[in-house]
């Protein structure tokens, strides 16, 4: 390859096509070479599309034709959670090992309408209940700075994909911060923006009050550039927001008011995290913004609150794989005995844990101890953030916090399903209350003897995402 694509940011592919330095075949073609040579090592892929090479001539095509759009020929890779007409979908389960999507996400409508190329799916924690992605029927994904370790999950295939140059720019889906967590884990930005700006059609839900769609890329503009492709109201998502809602502001600032929860992060944060967070804090104030410490009372019972909601949904929602109508089907004696070992060879352990659990907070005279109540802590987590941002008061513009309380840790490490959860500690309150948050590297720690990436997270009010980009790109010039 003689023009070093994983060097160039996507605006700087977007231009190098337009103005024919390659053609969309040879960025393909780029990038084929470097997942043929690193996948098998990496595992980041679970699938590679036999039609890569296809997608890139009709890019091409367009592309003379003068027809390209903002990302015309450019290569993205997709969380096998995504669904594409005709093409295997697996969530990482073996339920639907075999299965092929019936229809295709809005995301990859807007996507294919934008002349993007589909490299091919990537692993995940299966139904992206994880944070490892070792959870993958399938196969581990290891982390590309250091083979021994995890990547971060449940987008942890994206976020490997990316890091280690087997694509620019990749989609995963954030329920409880599975793209955040594999973005700081990798090294990568990594976006869940405002609940409702990006359509969940066509993504196999999680929990489908938390669940959204989002880019994981190299850079802050990067991830900016394919949000705005792939945002927008959609009729087929009732909770998607209307198109004139967004952006709710068009800031002028270049200065804000950074709020740090202090109180929240005491417990369990590396020292090194810590310090480098707080180095990144001291060279944002220099940059002219203001530091202000703040306070979220309730925010301490998010992944209380979380272990809740999210099973109770997603009991429901995996529902629907009984077997008959989707994937694996067992033989049973009975329709119910199909049921029972159609879903008990289909489902992982995680995945059961969480059924159960589940079924078990929806059970009638429970539902309201736990799901209610449940409820009611998530009203009352989303009324500390309402009122730490608040405008008529001195509120503050956007929180920080480190996006992970640790590095990557190793393959194998986390084999309690309770320690495991803890990685999501900062990320589960944007799920909760709805509200945007970008995960941008703030450099790196040593770890037993391993130099680690570690993300700096952002989180604005409601339709605020330009304030996450503005300041996500003053962090990019510190590190
Ligand atoms: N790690 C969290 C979980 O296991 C979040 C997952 C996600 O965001 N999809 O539920």
């Amino acid at each position: 390859m003689s023009i070093e694509f994983t060097t160039l940011s996507l605006a700087e592919l977007v231009e190098g096509l337009s103005s024919k330095d390659f053609s969309a075949r040879e960025l393909s073609e780029g990038y084929l070479k470097i997942i043929d040579d690193k996948n098998s090592d990496v595992d980041a892929y679970l699938e590679v599309f036999d039609d890569v090479l296809r997608q890139a001539d009709k890019a091409d095509k367009r592309l003379k034709r003068g027809e390209g759009s903002t990302l015309t020929g450019i290569p993205i890779a997709l969380k096998d959670n995504i669904l594409i007409e005709g093409k295997h979908v697996s969530a990482g389960s073996k339920i639907l090992e075999k299965y092929k999507a019936a229809y295709s996400a809005t995301v990859i409508r807007k996507l294919k309408d934008a002349g993007a190329v589909f490299l091919g799916r990537t692993n995940m924690d299966e139904f992206a209940m994880g944070s490892s992605t070792e959870h993958s029927a399938f196969t581990i994904t290891k982390n590309p700075h250091d083979m021994t370790r995890v990547p971060g999950g449940s987008s942890g295939g994206s976020a490997a994909a990316v890091a280690s140059g087997m694509a620019p720019v990749a989609l995963g889906s954030d329920t409880g911060g599975s793209i955040r967590q594999p973005a700081s884990f990798c090294g990568c930005v990594g976006l869940k923006s405002t609940y409702g700006t990006v359509s969940r059609h066509g993504l196999i839900a999680l929990g489908s009050s938390l669940d959204q769609i989002g880019p994981i890329g190299r850079t802050v503009s990067d991830v900016e550039l394919v949000f705005n492709v792939i945002r927008g109201e959609d009729p087929l998502d009732s909770t998607s927001i209307p198109n004139d809602r967004y952006p709710r502001e068009v800031s002028q600032d270049t200065t804000y008011t950074i709020g740090v929860p202090r109180g929240f992060f005491e417990r369990g944060v590396d020292r090194e995290v810590l310090l480098q967070f707080d180095k990144t804090l001291k060279e944002l104030e220099s940059k002219g913004h203001t530091i202000k410490d703040i306070e979220l009372p309730n925010v301490k019972y998010c992944l209380s609150a979380y272990y809740i909601i999210m099973p109770a949904e997603a009991s429901t929602n995996l529902a629907r794989f009984d077997g008959v109508r989707y994937g694996l089907h067992v033989e049973g004696e009975n329709l119910f005995d199909d049921y029972v070992k159609s879903r008990g060879r289909g489902f992982g352990k995680e995945v059961r844990r969480r059924i159960l659990l589940g079924t078990y907070i929806l059970s009638a005279g429970y539902y309201d101890t736990y799901y209610g109540k449940a409820n009611a802590v998530r009203r009352l987590i989303k009324d500390d953030f309402n009122q730490a941002f608040d405008v008529s008061g001195d509120g503050v513009d956007v929180i920080a916090t480190p996006t992970t309380p640790t590095p990557a840790f190793g393959i194998g490490e986390k084999s309690d399903p309770l320690s495991m959860y803890l990685s999501d500690i900062f990320t589960v309150p944007a799920n909760i209350t709805g509200l945007p948050a970008l995960s941008v590297p703030m450099g790196t720690v040593l770890d037993k003897g391993a130099t680690l990436p570690v993300g700096f997270q952002i989180t604005a009010p409601i339709l605020c995402e330009d304030r996450l980009f503005a300041i996500g790109k003053s962090i990019e010039q510190i590190h």
